[in-house]
């Protein structure tokens, strides 16, 4: 039935710049999978007073410090070491200086990373099959709240409502809820979008497009979406990976937590270090006993990270999806299906940094601990499917049979299949995005999920 989906989609090759500069190629691999071990620490050693004194001759080789590198830096002179969850926390949501609160360009060639969306078109076709695919689960219904959490440039919408205005009931009910933090952000989409006037309703802002018939609305945070007993179908394409996380290490005292402090020493260029907490910390007290992670196969030496946002949107998404208006949600990010010790990584102009380094204008991500959300979304009551790779779930959702109909269209060139062959391989290969990328579905226990 799916592939019957997929052969009725309008054949076209939306117009899209070729992506295939090597840096921007290797990004996208890379920001998935490369970890260089970034992150060295040591004991804190704040509660000795000489630890506030920075010796001003030492900072000679020291990196320059940013705006946000200034407030952090008197942040823990005041206060001590702050969690990495915190120093992350700043890092990309400071109200004025985070990255994604910066006006920086982040996604695509000129920015820091590249995104499937912005790789081929194919890839949000592939996803409109299966937001199809549900709505006919759903009943068809006539009004259905289309939700996309992180939108970043506003592509995959765009990709989405192009190729779905072939199927007027099912475009003809989307009421789509855009859900993003950054102002700057939010502009860029509206543009992507082609959004006209504004209007604000109790502080919601909404546009008319020319590529839908209803009002998108722009919030900042997914749970100020009211739940009702609308059915729903939320996307949240690499966006669990924005949230910072927490590190702990199983010392011989206990579990610590791995702190930021400042650095003044002359071995580093960085401003900044990695210290470990010298008691238990009030997360290390909560996050350690909530029964999603089994602690007592540890041993000394083990490190874990976890990250208590991620649980949360998805116990947000829980109650939406599984709540009395059903509906389905497709979380899609690199990560494993396992925990890990420690994965953040930072990225500029395509290129791998440290997390110490500049704050506030690298990129700074961690890896989605699959297992963990479906743990969390089971429990709260919802059924989960996958998580499966990328690969698999884009050739199970017929990216081939898409991807043979594109390139044998009289109006295709030569140089146009190419680069269709070579974006749906950067898809699905597991040399590319195939494998790092993973797919899973949170749904109402009634729906049957394709793609899986
Ligand atoms: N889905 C897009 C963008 C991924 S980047 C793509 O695949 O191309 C992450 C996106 O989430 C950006 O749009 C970023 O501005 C947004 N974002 C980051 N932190 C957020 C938060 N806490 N709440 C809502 N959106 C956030």
């Amino acid at each position: 039935m799916i592939r019957c989906i997929g052969r009725g989609i309008r054949s076209r090759i939306f117009p899209r710049k070729a992506t295939f500069c090597s840096s921007v190629d290797d990004t996208a691999k890379a920001r998935s999978i490369e970890r260089k071990n970034v992150l060295r620490f040591s004991v804190d050693r704040s509660g000795l007073p000489e630890s506030m004194a920075i010796n001003e001759e030492l900072l000679g080789n020291k990196e320059e410090l940013t705006p946000l590198g200034k407030e952090l830096r008197t942040l823990i002179q005041l206060k001590g070491p702050i969690t990495l969850h915190d120093y992350m926390s700043h890092l990309l949501n400071h109200g004025i200086h985070g990255y994604y609160h910066s006006s920086l360009d982040k996604i695509g060639e000129k920015g820091d990373f590249v995104t499937s969306p912005e790789i081929s078109q194919l890839f949000g076709e592939m996803l409109a099959v299966w937001c199809i695919s549900i709505w006919e689960q759903l009943g068809r219904p006539k009004k259905i709240k289309f939700i996309e959490l992180g939108p970043g440039n506003g592509t995959l919408m765009e990709d989405i409502l192009k190729v779905s205005s072939r199927f007027p009931d099912f475009h003809n009910s989307l009421h789509i809820y855009m859900v993003e933090l950054s102002e700057s952000m939010q502009k860029n989409q509206q543009k992507k979008l082609q959004c006209g006037e504004m209007s604000i309703e109790n502080r919601i802002k909404s546009f008319r497009s020319p590529l839908n018939k209803n009002k998108i609305s722009w919030y900042q945070f997914f749970n100020q979406i009211p739940i009702d007993d609308t059915p729903s179908i939320i996307i949240a394409q690499e966006f669990l990976d924005v949230f910072p996380v927490h590190q702990f290490a199983f010392t011989p005292k206990g579990w610590r937590e791995k702190l930021v402090d400042l650095d003044t020493s002359s071995d580093s260029t960085y401003n900044f270090r990695i210290v470990l907490s010298p008691n238990a910390t009030p997360a290390s007290m909560s996050l350690l006993n909530k029964n999603l992670y089994e602690t007592s196969e540890l041993k000394e030496g083990d490190s874990v990270e976890i990250c208590p946002m991620a649980l949360a949107t998805v116990e947000d998404i829980v109650k939406v999806v599984a709540g009395p208006g059903k509906g389905a949600a497709l979380l899609i990010d690199y990560g494993e299906t396992f925990t890990q010790e420690d994965s953040i990584r930072a990225f500029k102009k395509h290129k791998q940094g440290s997390i110490l380094s500049e704050p506030g204008l690298l990129d700074v991500t961690a890896d989605v601990d699959f297992g963990m959300l479906s743990k969390c979304a089971v429990k709260k009551g919802a059924s989960v499917h996958g998580a499966t790779t990328q690969g698999e779930f884009l050739l199970r959702m017929g990216i081939i049979e898409r991807l043979k109909q594109l390139i044998d269209l009289d109006t295709t060139s030569d140089a146009q299949a190419n680069d269709l062959v070579k974006s749906m391989k950067m898809l699905v290969d597991q040399s590319h995005m195939g494998n790092r990328f993973k797919i899973m579905s949170i749904s109402h226990n009634s729906l049957q999920v394709p793609g899986f």
